[in-house]
């Protein structure tokens, strides 16, 4: 099974899962306390995964504060990045396979290590887990490639840009009624597609849509095909009950058809709640156990913003430090 990875014969102090907001910003300050974090980046996927976490997957970001004329979603993270990487943290291209995590650590994480290909492993005293969320997707030709391109998961980032453009959202829970609610601000009209005759959102949220005079609501339709090249131009729906099919001339897609934590590598390790979101102690970012923090979407189903997701990832690199502290 592999060599450990390791400061001399010590185990790491700390050691960041992930590279989103939340875990580069644990790393700068882990890194500014001396602590040395390695920070395991993770690998992209066909799946979604992807090192620098969902706003790689955006083009332009608006709402990060500090760049009044917005900024390139891969820009600020690759900013982000050198920003840890100038204190000191060590970031490694890897993904993490498996975690055994012990109260009061120290912790092993399992990886393959991008030099070597082998299977190596680490222990760290404090780890901070930091691997985000995934929004849910189709599954459609050319969704990944076309999102930020007309594609988006997220009607707070990208809402600004169809100022005066028909747009389509599909879902039926509350994401769906509160975004398309939201972008109606911005497009000239939204049509909610939703493959039942039934919303799944809470009634008050239903009312509130239906009586939105900018959105329509295109019942029992499922989204089959994404149209245009460079950038969406319209999409194909079909209609589940009679099979009949339609092209819905939109310029935007927002896809609201739930989250999912990136959690797998934790299940048996630290407390998940129902949805596989970590459970944080109330106001810090403390795990079940004790030595492990989490910071960022994987413990965040509520405001999901980069800045809410490094906000976290400060408060969990000084949760560290503390408790590091604590045991000498
Ligand atoms: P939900 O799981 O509640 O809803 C997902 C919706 O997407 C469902 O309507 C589902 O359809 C549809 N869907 C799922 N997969 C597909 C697919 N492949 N193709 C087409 N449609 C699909 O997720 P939400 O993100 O809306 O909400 C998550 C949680 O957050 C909920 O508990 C919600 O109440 C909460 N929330 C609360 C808000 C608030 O109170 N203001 C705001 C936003 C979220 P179907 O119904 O047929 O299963």
């Amino acid at each position: 099974m592999g060599n450990v990875t390791s400061q001399g014969d010590q185990p790491r102090r700390v050691v960041v899962v992930g590279s989103g907001p939340a875990g580069l910003t644990a790393a700068l300050y882990a890194a500014r306390a001396n602590l040395v974090p390695l920070v395991l980046e993770g690998e992209p996927s066909s799946t979604g995964d992807q090192p620098g976490g969902q706003l790689m997957l955006t083009t332009e970001v608006e709402n990060y504060p500090g760049f009044p004329e917005g900024v390139m979603g891969p820009v600020l993270m690759g900013q982000m990045r050198s920003q840890a990487e100038r204190f000191g943290a060590e970031i490694v291209g890897a993904k993490v396979t498996r975690a055994k995590f012990q109260d009061g650590g120290p912790h092993t994480l399992w990886y393959t290590d991008p030099s070597s290909g082998e299977e190596v492993h680490v222990e760290a005293s404090a780890v901070i887990v930091a691997m985000g969320a995934q929004a849910l997707r189709l599954g459609l030709a050319r969704e990944l490639e076309l999102t930020g391109h007309g594609v988006s998961t997220c009607a707070t980032c990208d809402g600004f840009f169809f100022g005066g453009q028909d747009i389509a959202v599909v879902g039926g829970g509350d994401s769906a009624m509160e975004e398309a609610n939201f972008l109606t601000r911005f497009a000239s009209s939204v049509t909610i597609v939703h493959r039942r005759r039934e919303l799944r959102a809470s009634k008050i949220m239903q009312e509130r849509a239906f009586a939105n005079p900018k959105i329509r609501f295109a019942w029992n339709k499922v989204v089959t095909e994404l149209v245009g090249d460079q950038k969406l131009e319209g999409v194909r729906l079909r209609d589940v009950a009679d099979g009949s099919e339609e092209l819905l001339d939109v310029t935007g897609l927002f896809v609201f058809v739930g989250h999912s934590p990136s959690t797998s590598i934790l299940k048996g390790q630290v407390d998940l709640d129902a949805e596989g979101y970590v459970v944080t102690r109330a106001g810090t970012t403390a795990t079940s156990v004790d030595g492990v923090f989490a910071a960022g979407d994987l413990a965040d189903k509520r405001y999901r913003q980069a800045v809410t997701a490094a906000g976290s990832g400060c408060m969990a690199a000084i949760d560290v430090e503390r408790w590091l502290e604590a045991r000498v």
